[in-house]
């Protein structure tokens, strides 16, 4: 497998600690809101990473937070608290808030076929290990406590900007929208671990501390998650690009501080989904969720393909034409696969032939594009059998997750003839007479049908009849 890794800056082999292994953590959803698909096209790719290795032969473990406290509106430590926020907008308390939307994602994650991570953890069910965390970060020296909050000193970081490739000069992305600076801050770039004073008193979820009730910063959250389930070395990290800077960054300081080594090897990043307007918003223009897309009679499924469509590291852009054409694409691919005829075996050696030559398009930097490719050439190969095919677009859909082939319906109940609706009565008596074990009616009314020159045919879908 060769990845674009963010760290790095290029495209390199994929090397886990452990052979066979892969320890994959995702940053999940800040559950204040509807996902936007914007949102969803991250979570569509990671979920096709995290195939796209199995389909490869690797044993995958990954984790995901459920973000219920900590993530301010600015990604750094100003902005409003967004669960707050959400609850506000509401009326309703932040619990609420946080149960209905991540109920609301995941139903989402379902209508899109995205695999719910082996473990999914909220991150207001780990406050002892942050907790733990941040006590040991000070006792190393890392971070400090300063007018009621702990802040991560970034000056004491092995590399604070190798990943985002920033420099110290500029600002943080936080600071640039709320000016208002925190001059208990030893250096611009150092951010909160723990917050016990905040403008925000009226903070529903608080818990007590060695540093006062507070409640954690969002980046910790994602450490202590991560590494409460998957130890001290992870092999990648998934997220939007937005999440590179701050949120990444500042991971990488304290978990490299608080392990005292490097912590993950590879960082993949999905790139934005834009609208026509520019970056895809909640609050406004038109806020695009599936739910409306559903609304409007598109498949989600068509959206899957949209996004799958593009390489996963270049910006995409919505609109209604584009997903037409999806749409469109996605009902003829279906169609064609359905038309394909279920009889016979499929020829093992073409299977694989073609398991092989999907698992390179997709083993180099997940091209999925490509991948599509060798679908619709698969399925224009002359030298192959219906079930072959078939056979193939199920492996294929292991990592899709197109619902390419579909069950076969059960054939529709014949349309009964009027004067025959008598028959349709009887067979059902029969029925019922069968269910209530009263098993001499039953064969009474074989026996008074045969008379009739009407025999019965029995089978796992029902009875039907042939007349003589
Ligand atoms: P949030 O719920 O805001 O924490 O974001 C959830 C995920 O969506 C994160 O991985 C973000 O990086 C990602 N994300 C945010 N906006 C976009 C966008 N316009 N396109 C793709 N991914 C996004
Ligand atoms: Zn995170």
């Amino acid at each position: 497998m060769k990845l674009y890794n963010t760290l790095t800056k290029s495209v390199e082999e994929f090397v886990p600690h452990e052979a066979g292994k892969v320890k994959m953590y995702t940053c999940g959803p800040t559950v204040y809101h509807f996902a936007h698909i914007g949102n969803l096209r991250t979570y569509i790719m990671e979920d096709v990473l995290e195939k796209t290795f199995r389909y490869l032969g690797y044993d995958v473990t990954r984790v995901m937070n459920v973000t219920d406290v900590g993530h301010l509106t600015s990604d750094g430590d100003t902005g409003e608290d967004k669960m707050l926020k959400g609850a506000k907008r509401e009326k309703k308390t932040v619990l609420e808030i946080a149960e209905f939307y991540k109920n609301a994602f995941f139903g989402d994650c379902a209508k899109l076929n995205i695999k719910t991570p082996d473990i999914v953890q909220p991150a207001t069910g780990c406050i002892p290990e942050f907790i733990a965390m941040v006590e040991t970060l000070i006792e190393k020296d890392y971070a400090y406590f300063a007018e009621g909050n702990v802040y991560f000193d970034t000056s004491k970081a092995r590399d604070y900007y190798e990943l985002s490739g920033h420099n110290t000069e500029e600002l943080m992305v936080g600071v640039r929208e709320d000016v208002s600076e925190d001059t208990n801050k030893r250096n611009k770039s150092d951010f909160v671990l723990w917050f016990t004073k905040s403008k925000f008193d009226d903070q529903e979820l608080k818990w007590d501390s060695p540093w006062g009730v507070g409640y954690p910063g969002w980046h910790i959250e994602c450490s202590g998650i991560c590494m409460k389930y998957l130890g001290e070395y992870l092999d990648i990290h998934c997220g939007g690009v937005d999440n590179i800077f701050p949120h990444h960054t500042n991971e990488i300081a304290q978990s490299e501080a608080y392990v005292g080594h490097k912590w993950c090897n590879y960082w993949f990043h999905v790139q934005h989904l834009n609208d026509e307007r520019g970056k895809m918003s909640k609050s406004s223009g038109e806020f695009l969720t599936l739910s409306l897309l559903e609304s409007k009679g598109y498949d989600p499924l068509a959206y899957r393909l949209f996004c799958l469509q593009s390489h996963y590291r270049k910006p995409l852009t919505f609109s209604y034409p584009n997903i037409d054409n999806a749409g469109a694409s996605y009902a003829k691919l279906i169609k064609r696969i359905s038309a394909l005829s279920r009889e016979g075996a499929p020829d093992a050696d073409a299977v694989k032939a073609y398991h092989d030559k999907f698992a390179e398009a997709i083993a180099l930097d997940m091209n999925t594009a490509q991948g599509l490719t060798v679908l619709y050439d698969m399925l224009k190969d002359r030298s192959l059998s219906d079930a072959t095919k078939l056979a193939i677009a199920r492996d294929f859909d292991t990592v899709l997750s197109l619902n390419l082939v579909r069950e076969v319906k059960h054939e529709e109940a014949p349309v009964v003839d009027e004067a025959d609706a008598w028959i349709v009565a009887k067979i059902e008596e029969r029925a019922a007479a069968k269910k209530a074990k009263n098993y001499a009616l039953a064969d009474a009314i074989r026996a008074e049908l045969a008379e009739q020159g009407i025999t019965l045919i029995d089978s796992k879908t029902g009875t039907t009849f042939k007349k003589a």
